[in-house]
């Protein structure tokens, strides 16, 4: 029985399931039967579980790999249509009290300037995400109870959400901090949080313990029952994710659809998002010595399997992945993705102030650079925020998501989103492919009144209005 007090991570994430996992999925990646009617299930929308999507991570089988792949781009089309929503990082505070092996934020690195925002610098760098177009952020913050306490994070959420400047609004926070009580949850699901991101960097507890052997991250059962206590507090959206890079891939992906499966089976509803980073080279870190770096081409299996398997997740990618890498993810189920990041504490109003970057990032490009080139792409960048405030979260999200109705709302918003960028942030070959883009897709949107209503909000967005709704 479910109890939130005494829940042990090894209740979910069994570690002997994982090896068994491994085991089977060896054992049938040559066998096409076997690995014809996973891609059967996958194919009928009904998703995988962890050891049918293991099975298609080691297929050995080149015909049945490139049908997974075919598979996982007709699933994103019919799911997400061409959309792919845009985001920020956002980093408060490089301060740290862990020892994380891989972060160059832990607590004795010396080479690194320390910073923390002060309110007043959160309102120089918001109103600077503001003007390039930003409209969704993920606040980032290190751990440390006495420099960012929850009051502090809370007191950031509210000055970032309270910033008018120009046209501009932030209308979702996301929130990507260390794991805490369920009372702590609650108040930042009060503050008007979109998703609480947290990743379980590796699942694999013995490697899990060696990677952080300092500070409150330690505690393996305090980090992966996280999800349990956010949901508890009433977060409804919650986003998962591993480090690549840290351990094998195998388990990781094994372990990290098992906790999906855990909070479905527990609390009804699954994880909003996964995000797929991996390990990048950063001040005093080099990715290399932790031996589980993984290929392009392995990466991009993850993202398909996690596609066909978990069909109603957002998947999300970084700035740490190269723009040719994106590229090709992009097709294969990634959802959201971050432009124009900085990786440093004030890097948007001042991005070469001071050495306080978590990691070198693969994709430099301006937020209007990465616009242009995902339109080019033959996606439409969406800066949609609506399911949020009109409370399609959880669960109801969820099931809009699984009735097809969410096309309905998805398209005609990101059209107009898109519509509020070109006018107030693109640059003129930006704006005009942009323009030509939402004209063709006018005629995509299928219900023919809701078709007439965005044609008329399209017009207004022209002449000035803005739908902070959206
Ligand atoms: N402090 C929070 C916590 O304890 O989970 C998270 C904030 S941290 C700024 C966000 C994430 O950056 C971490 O969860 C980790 O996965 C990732 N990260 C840390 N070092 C990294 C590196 N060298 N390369 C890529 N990502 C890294």
């Amino acid at each position: 029985m479910y109890d939130p007090k005494s829940l042990k991570a090894s209740e979910f994430i069994d570690h002997q399931e994982v090896l068994a996992t491994l085991s089977f999925a060896a054992q049938r990646s040559s066998d096409p039967v076997v690995i014809r009617d996973i891609l059967a299930k996958a194919r009928a929308r009904q998703g995988l579980n962890h050891r049918e999507a293991l099975v298609l991570l080691d297929c050995q089988l080149e015909d049945l790999n490139q049908e997974l792949f075919d598979l996982a781009r007709q699933i994103k089309k019919d799911f997400y249509g061409q959309r792919i929503v845009m985001f920020a990082p956002l980093y408060l505070s490089n301060y740290c009290v862990n020892g994380c092996l891989y972060c160059p934020y832990h607590s004795k690195n010396k080479n690194i300037a320390r910073r923390k925002l002060s309110m007043e610098d959160i309102v120089r760098e918001v109103t600077a995400l503001q003007d390039i177009g930003h409209k969704r952020l993920a606040l980032e913050a290190g751990e440390h109870p006495k420099l960012n306490p929850l009051e502090y994070i809370l007191e950031a959420i509210q000055t970032v959400y309270s910033i008018k400047h120009k046209n501009g609004a932030i209308r979702r926070v996301n929130v990507n901090i260390a794991a805490t009580t369920v009372e702590d949850y609650r108040r930042l699901r009060e503050a008007g949080i979109g998703t609480y991101i947290l990743f379980q960097e590796t699942y694999h507890p013995e490697s899990y313990a060696r990677l952080h052997p300092t500070g409150p991250k330690h505690d393996y059962d305090w980090h992966t029952t996280a999800m349990d206590r956010a949901m508890e507090g009433g977060i409804d959206d919650v986003g998962l994710g591993v480090l690549f890079g840290l351990e094998g891939y195998r388990y990781e992906l094994a372990a990290l659809l098992m906790h999906g499966e855990h909070l479905e089976a527990t609390h009804g509803v699954g994880p909003h998002t996964i995000s797929v980073p991996r390990l990048r080279e950063a001040d005093d870190i080099n990715p290399e010595e932790f031996g589980h770096g993984i290929s392009d081409d392995i990466f991009a299996k993850i993202v398909a399997i996690a596609r066909v398997a978990v069909p109603y997740t957002g998947l999300i990618v970084s700035t740490r992945e190269s723009a040719q890498s994106r590229a090709r993810v992009l097709d294969l189920g990634v959802s959201q993705i971050s432009g124009g990041s900085r990786t440093s504490v004030g890097g948007y109003y001042e991005p070469e102030e001071e050495n306080t970057t978590q990691f070198e990032v693969n994709d430099n490009r301006s937020l209007d650079e990465v616009i242009l080139w995902l339109m080019k792409l033959g996606h439409i960048p969406s800066f949609c925020t609506a399911c949020y405030r009109e409370g399609r979260t959880g669960d109801r999200f969820m099931a809009l998501c699984k009735s097809g109705k969410i096309q309905n709302c998805c398209h005609p918003n990101a059209l107009m989103t898109l519509k509020e960028y070109l006018e107030d942030y693109a640059s003129p070959q930006t704006a005009a492919l942009g323009d030509s883009l939402i004209a063709s897709q006018i005629n995509e949107v299928p219900n023919p009144k809701v078709r007439d209503l965005v044609i008329q909000r399209l017009a207004a967005i022209s002449e000035g209005q803005r739908d902070f709704r959206l």
